[in-house]
């Protein structure tokens, strides 16, 4: 069976800067952790990109701050260009589609509160 496509799962569904014609050199690491899950069947990508975009599941506090700690401190755009780490974030700023997923599959309990080391 072929590898699921990243984008088909999180930048297409869930990612407000993917463009379809644009290819980026790299990804944010929300998505490179993301597919590593799904990489380890920790979750069925299939299912995981038809999931509603539900800011509830990004905007929850603690969930956040676990986020942060685990993915977005390691990631290569937060100082620059993330706008959702910047310290000033506009009021309609987004995480990137890898952490928007992460933070779905959290608040449902598709994976656990803790992303596993090996993933990050
Ligand atoms: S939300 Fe920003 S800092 Fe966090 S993983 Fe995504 S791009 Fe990187």
């Amino acid at each position: 069976m072929s590898k699921p496509d990243f984008a088909d799962y999180i930048c297409r569904p869930f990612c407000m800067f993917f463009r379809e014609d644009e290819k980026e050199d790299m990804a944010c690491r929300g998505a490179a952790v993301a597919e590593r899950l799904a990489e380890k069947a920790v979750f069925d990508p299939g299912r995981a990109g038809l999931l509603p975009k539900d800011a509830d599941s990004w905007t929850d506090a603690a969930r956040d701050a676990v986020l942060f700690e685990q993915v977005c401190l390691s990631c290569e755009f937060r100082k620059e260009d993330c706008e959702w780490r910047s310290d000033d974030p506009p009021h309609d700023a987004e995480p990137c589609g890898g952490l928007i997923l992460l933070a779905l599959l959290m608040s449902r309990g598709m994976i656990g509160q803790e992303v596993p080391e090996e993933c990050r």
